[in-house]
């Protein structure tokens, strides 16, 4: 059984202006120990995504149908607190926008404290607070905190936002979850800082047998620490599949437009080939598949009936171009 297992997840948000069809029948697997990373643009459901195998939706979003499994567990069936007692060292989320992530009235220490006495506590070991400090200070410097003895000591108000991001990441690293599930954790980091990150998660991976969801809009980073990659588009899984297929294989129109946006190092291409048109509004969006609009292969069938997921080979894709 995997970790993760998200059946045909539909979420909205109702707003003022109508609903938005954030997620639309979206499917996948987690593995134990395996990772996979989501890619899409911006509004693409990515955080969504996440929130809702959080059950951090916000309130005004609804789960439209679909089941999460976690664990051999419904999480659409929990009570709050029952929740909360997953949240932590079942599920870690470290969030795109990190000002809310700690908590504002105690000390950056006092809340890693916490995050290791918790883990301790699930190991079954005693709490050794030199212990645990010697710990926090180690994972502070792999996630490259400068003075970590003086910022563990500040209020979460006395730090900037990428700081408050690493020390969200940090204490993931310390709570060791049994999945991880990271938004954007490294896009404001500079690229040394974003490597380190993302190698840290990968030992943490191989060490822990640690499952991780890491969201980013960049294929690049996405191949680094996906052993799988889902590619969303407008709320649509497009394409799933192992990453060297995603990479080297790509199915999907959307998933070779988005690969072909990367920067080739090795060539002078000179202006990279931005996707043309745009993302489509959510509140409306396109009918049939949602891509349509933008694609280079539509065909007639494209904008009346939705494609099914159909599996090639070994990858999932979206698309009437396959399938029958
Ligand atoms: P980004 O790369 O910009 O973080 P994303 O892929 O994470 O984008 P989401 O934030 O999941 O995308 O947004 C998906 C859609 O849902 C967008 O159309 C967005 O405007 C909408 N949306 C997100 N949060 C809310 C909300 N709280 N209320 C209403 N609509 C929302
Ligand atoms: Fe393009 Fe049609 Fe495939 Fe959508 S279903 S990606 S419009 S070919
Ligand atoms: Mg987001």
């Amino acid at each position: 059984m995997a970790l993760l297992e998200v059946k045909e997840l539909s979420v909205v948000y109702r707003t003022p202006f109508g609903i938005v069809n954030a997620l639309n029948d979206v499917t996948f697997n987690i593995d134990r120990g395996e990772s996979l990373a989501v890619v899409g643009e911006s509004g693409s459901g990515k955080s969504t995504l996440a929130l809702a195998v959080s059950r951090l939706l916000p309130p005004n979003a609804r789960y439209v149908s679909g089941s999460i499994m976690f664990d051999g567990i419904n999480i659409l069936r929990l009570s709050s607190s029952e929740i909360k007692r997953i949240r932590g060292t079942g599920i870690f989320m470290v969030f795109q926008e990190p000002a809310t992530s700690l908590n504002p009235v105690f000390k950056v220490k006092d809340q890693l404290m916490e995050a290791v006495r918790i883990r301790y506590e699930k190991e079954g070991n005693a709490f050794d607070e030199s212990k645990a400090i010697n710990e926090i200070m180690s994972v502070l410097r792999d996630v490259r905190i400068p003075d970590p003895e003086l910022i563990i000591e500040r209020y979460p108000h006395q730090l900037s936002g990428g700081q408050i991001q690493r020390i969200m990441i940090a204490m993931g690293l310390l709570m060791r979850p049994k999945l991880y599930i990271a938004d954007e954790p490294t896009s404001a980091l500079d690229v040394t800082v974003q490597a380190q990150i993302l190698k840290l998660l990968r030992d943490l991976k191989r060490e822990y047998g640690i499952s991780i969801l890491f969201i980013t809009h960049d294929m690049a980073v996405a191949s680094i620490i996906g052993d799988s990659i889902m590619v969303l588009y407008a709320g649509q899984l497009m394409e799933l599949g192992p990453t060297k297929s995603v990479i080297y294989e790509p199915r999907h129109p959307y998933t070779q437009a988005l690969l072909s946006s990367i920067p080739k190092i090795s060539k002078d291409e000179g202006k990279l080939p931005a996707i043309g048109g745009t993302v489509p509004n959510l509140l409306n969006p396109p009918t049939g598949c949602r891509f349509h609009p933008r694609c280079p292969y539509k065909m007639d069938i494209c904008s009346k009936v939705i494609p099914s997921l159909v599996k090639v080979d070994n990858t999932y894709v979206r698309c009437h171009l396959y399938g029958q």
